[in-house]
């Protein structure tokens, strides 16, 4: 049940159109940061309680990363894998259609789970202003310099690889010698794969919606896209041992990375967990009730609000026309320092890095709805 608060849900919509069979939600939670900011996400049992645990988290992320937006999150009731690209296209342009009257005053849209760059561009093109999304492709311009900055880029797995980072080091680990498992080998998981694996990382594990690769002696990031993008599964990859997508998270390594769903990390998987840190690529990856049991075990935690927070800053960078570089400068310097404060602060207070960062950002949501 979603209940109102002191921040918000400010809009909870629910829209509809009988000729695409467009089934979608849109969370508009606080704005008085600025325009609600959060990706649309496509999934066959996405609901309006989803939405708006997602837009309540994108009202902190925003704020923690010092960001002019507000949170919102948006979700289309569809399975991707069972409509025709020209279909997901008319969804996608009756929904930008139905918020038309809301975006980019209120909310701006970007990619999310099953949406990206294509998306966008559907998105902008129905809505008819370029600032109504970000995450658009990057031949997408208007004006003298104003084009897209796609999602395909990998701000957000970027951000992740240098959260992990800072995480290691403050565990005292050296990142070339770490074992590490991604959930999930989409846009973020599949880019915080590359990149950590450049940092020297070992990846050992990785899954997706098909199941779970694994090799204890490594497994090669790019022929791992190539698989993906050649049979549709990293599970097709050799040489490896396939397993369920749930033993992810019980293998034998120092690091894991959720990059997939809600709620993965959960009271009933808690317990199998063996690594020493946990980044939490994926918003709301792990419950609050097993975060407080990792806490008890001295696992450290880096927050989704933290790790993941390259997306809205990419999509800060598009919105204000800078360049790429700029906005890789951006997503390193913001998510070193967010993800040194959270950890600092975490062991100075013996609390849940998740209620650090939570502070912060009430704290700037809060001086801002005082103005
Ligand atoms: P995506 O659709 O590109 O990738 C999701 C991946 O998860 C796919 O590889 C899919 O096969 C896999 N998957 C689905 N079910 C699975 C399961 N049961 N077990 C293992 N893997 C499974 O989505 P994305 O953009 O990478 O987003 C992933 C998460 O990161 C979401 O929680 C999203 O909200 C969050 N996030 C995304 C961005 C972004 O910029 N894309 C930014 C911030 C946060």
């Amino acid at each position: 049940m979603i209940k109102h608060d002191e921040w918000g849900p400010e809009i909870l919509m629910e829209v509809y159109d009988p000729k695409t069979k467009m089934h979608g939600f849109l969370c508009v939670d606080n704005t008085f940061l600025g325009p609600g900011k959060g990706g649309i996400r496509m999934t066959p049992d996405v609901d309006a309680e989803e939405v708006f645990r997602l837009a309540r988290t994108m009202t902190w992320k925003n704020a923690l990363a010092e960001l002019p937006f507000g949170g919102a999150k948006a979700g289309i009731v569809a399975d991707p894998k069972k409509i025709t690209k020209e279909q997901k296209k008319k969804i996608i342009q009756a929904f930008s259609i139905a918020l038309k009257p809301l975006c980019p005053s209120q909310y701006i849209a970007a990619p999310d789970v099953n949406t990206g760059e294509e998306e966008m561009r559907w998105f902008v093109e129905a809505n008819g202003s370029w600032q109504s999304a970000t995450g658009k492709p990057a031949n997408l311009c208007y004006g003298n310099d104003k084009c897209g900055i796609p999602h395909e880029l990998g701000s957000t797995g970027c951000g992740v690889a240098y959260a992990t980072q800072v995480a290691a080091k403050h565990a005292g680990i050296d990142l070339k010698n770490t074992t590490i498992v991604v959930e999930g080998f989409g846009n973020v998981g599949s880019f915080a794969a590359k990149y950590l694996q450049e940092m020297g990382a070992k990846i050992v594990a990785v899954s997706d919606s098909k199941g779970t690769i694994y090799n204890m002696n490594g497994l090669d990031v790019v022929k791992l896209n190539d698989v993906k993008k050649a049979t549709g599964s990293v599970v097709n990859y050799r040489p490896g041992e396939v397993k369920l997508q749930k033993d992810i998270f019980s293998l034998p390594v120092d690091i894991i990375i959720p990059a997939a769903l809600t709620d993965s990390i959960n009271c009933k998987n808690v317990k199998d967990v063996k690594a020493k840190i946990i980044i939490e690529a994926a918003n709301i990856a792990i419950t609050e009730e097993a975060e407080d049991i990792l806490r008890e075990r001295n696992v450290i935690v880096v927050p989704d609000f933290v790790a993941n927070a390259g997306g809205v800053i990419s999509s800060y960078a598009e919105y204000k026309g800078l360049t790429h570089e700029k906005m890789f400068e951006l997503v390193k310097s913001k998510i070193v320092r967010n993800t040194k404060i959270a950890l600092e602060e975490c062991d100075k207070r013996k609390l849940c890095a998740h209620k650090i960062v939570l502070d912060i950002a009430k704290e700037r949501v809060r001086k801002a709805m005082e103005k």
